[in-house]
């Protein structure tokens, strides 16, 4: 990363940074932050919002208004952070076990409010933090510590479960493709309304390891092979699109935000309370 941005945006007293090597969580974070700093927003007008795991722990390291919140509740928390300040630019970052697993509840009814969240899944596939177990987006078959003889769960197709509850702009990069993440960032931050935006990262320590995926770059080697935009993927006969990640933007919509409509409330009793 520029040294530039580093100095700008992160606190480097907090660095080196606790994630492996070949962990993909450095690459998603970088493109937040140069996201941020394409579009210029002032650090006094975000606020980061993380929940627990390893990718959670990148609040820690920005320098803007910054909540490390408890498992799963980094919505509801970024809920009540919006409320209380409408003019922040508030930004959860989750991992896949955090956002739809444990916080599922939190993710569906912040979509369905529309309230002007932009929440980045950095989707490992994996717990990490914790040990390997399986997660709800951990594909059928594979491997985790709580899945030794394979996964018998079907996985959880986020930007589907995002759309289907509420959400405006939803989206998906891998992090084969780190300047379509920085897009995707830009573009869910400057939608008014719920924006969700699903990054397909590497956990090469567990994920990786348990399914013989070999280190970092072997599963970039991996991503590369799998993901296809979703122009290309929608041409692809029906049996050549098994295992492929589709990027690109999935969904956008308009709805009423949710802010804006509590706001229009407290204004229409303006002296009578
Ligand atoms: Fe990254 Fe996995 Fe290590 Fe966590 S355990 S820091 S997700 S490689
Ligand atoms: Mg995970």
């Amino acid at each position: 990363m520029a040294s530039h941005l580093i100095e700008k945006y992160f606190r480097t007293e907090t660095l080196p940074h606790i994630w492996c090597p070949g962990c993909g969580n450095g690459t998603v974070t970088r493109a937040i932050v140069k996201a941020i700093d394409n579009i210029g927003l002032d650090q006094n007008d975000v606020c980061i919002v993380s929940g627990i795991g390893c990718s959670s722990r990148a609040s820690g390291y920005l320098d803007f208004n910054t909540v490390h919140t408890t498992h799963g509740r980094a919505l509801a928390f970024a809920t009540g952070i919006k409320l209380a300040n409408p003019k922040l630019n508030v930004i959860v970052i989750t991992g896949d076990g955090d956002c739809a697993a444990i916080g599922g509840n939190h993710l569906i009814h912040a979509a369905r409010r529309n309230i002007d969240i932009t929440t980045i899944v950095f989707n490992n596939n994996i717990y990490g933090m914790t040990g390997g177990q399986y997660s709800p987006t951990t594909p059928t078959g594979d491997i985790g510590t709580t899945a030794p003889f394979g996964n018998i769960d079907p996985n959880f197709d986020l930007c589907d479960l995002a759309i289907a509850a509420g959400a405006t702009y939803v989206s998906r990069a891998s992090l084969y493709n780190p300047n379509m993440i920085i897009k995707q960032v830009e573009e869910g931050i400057k939608n008014k309304g719920f924006s969700f935006i699903e990054t397909i990262t590497t956990c090469p320590t567990y994920y990786g390891r348990k399914n013989k995926k070999g280190d970092g770059v072997d599963m970039i080697k991996y991503l590369k092979e799998r993901t296809i935009n979703k122009t290309a993927y929608d041409k692809l006969p029906e049996e050549k699109r098994a295992g492929k990640i589709v990027v690109g933007e999935i969904y956008r919509g308009e709805r009423p935000e949710f802010t804006k409509q509590y706001e229009k409330i407290i204004e229409s009793f303006k002296g009578e309370i």
